[in-house]
């Protein structure tokens, strides 16, 4: 079955990426090549060994979200950001922690498999790194609850599970992994102000800094989703009244509080797209659920951004001018 496999894996190598390597460590290469390559990455490997391409592409994005928002961990050199350290790969009792030689690292119990057929099991190699990413957790089963004990088995991290999870979801349902389109959070060349109000102290609530720009706008005025997302949250809190949380594809958390209400039917694990209206602006919060009207109407929009380690608010304000910009301009 192992060899079956690899032979059709190979035979796919061959057919479709002859010069996946060269393409991925040019310069020259575009964006959207590089999307492209990707996406064809992950189809082939589906082809090649049953496991439905959107997990490979949600594990990659979340890596690659990861990778942007730290600095202790060196860039990636191909198309795919899933990481697999050496002691993994080549077996913790290998005494060649750079051992591309698939029988001795599996002999050692490493992960690590060659993928592209040119029976070396290279670290850094798109197909070999998918290819052994794909039978790690083809280990545990292919549906959906195994795929999330592989995962979990994989990273260690709840957290990095449901992102995962999230992202699966978004790119099965769009059946592309091109999701970066945003949009203003209320419907532009209608009445509202803002400015930049991020980290300045309030008034409420004890000691707390402002973790995001406030837009005035009168009451009811729709409120949309900012990007391609999950809810992750939506509910009441002291502070934020009724509010509603938005994950994207790049781990960074969109959020959007003292709403007046939600859009009927919207819930958490929903799939949302920029634009899409979630819930209207008001005053809600600063009090017990249903406190309304201690401040003007207006919608707080905040932005926090997830390292795999801990999750941090930065000022919206620039994303917001950029993404207003651009709709005016449509
Ligand atoms: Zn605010």
């Amino acid at each position: 079955m192992k060899h079956k496999i690899m032979l059709s894996f190979l035979l796919l190598s061959i057919l479709s990426f002859p010069e996946s390597h060269s393409v991925a460590s040019s310069t020259a290469i575009s964006e959207k090549e590089m999307l492209e390559k990707r996406l064809e990455l992950f189809k082939n490997m589906e082809t090649a060994v049953q496991l439905p391409w959107y997990y490979l592409a949600a594990a990659d994005q979340y890596e690659r979200s990861i990778r942007q928002a730290r600095n202790d961990v060196e860039s990636v050199k191909g198309n795919i950001s899933i990481h697999i350290k050496p002691a993994q790969w080549s077996g913790a009792l290998n005494p060649n922690q750079e051992d591309t030689n698939p029988y001795s690292i599996s002999v050692f119990n490493g992960i690590g498999k060659d993928g592209n057929g040119d029976h070396v099991a290279d670290l850094t190699s798109d197909e070999d790194l998918l290819f052994t990413f794909a039978n790690f957790l083809l280990a545990y089963g292919s549906d959906e609850d195994n795929i999330r004990i592989g995962l979990w088995n994989f990273y260690k991290r709840d957290k990095a599970v449901g992102i995962i999870m999230g992202n699966a979801k978004l790119f099965k349902k769009f059946n592309r992994i091109d999701l970066q389109e945003k949009a203003f959070p209320v419907p532009v060349k209608t009445n509202y102000t803002y400015r930049s109000t991020w980290g300045v102290a309030r008034g409420w609530g004890g000691r707390r800094s402002h973790e995001g720009t406030d837009i005035f706008a009168h009451y009811s005025l729709p409120v949309r989703a900012t990007c391609y997302g999950i809810v992750e949250m939506k509910g009441w809190n002291k502070y934020g009244g009724w509010r509603i949380g938005i994950r994207d594809i790049n781990n960074t958390y969109h959020y959007f509080a003292h709403l007046n209400g939600f859009k009927d039917g919207i819930k958490v694990g929903d799939i949302v797209k920029p634009g899409q209206v979630i819930g209207g602006v008001g005053s809600t919060g600063y009090g017990p659920p249903g406190t309304s009207g201690k401040f003007p109407p207006h919608l707080h929009f905040g932005m926090y951004k997830d390292n795999g380690k801990i999750e941090w608010s930065f000022d919206p304000t620039p994303h917001l001018r950029a993404w207003e910009r651009k709709e005016l301009s449509k």
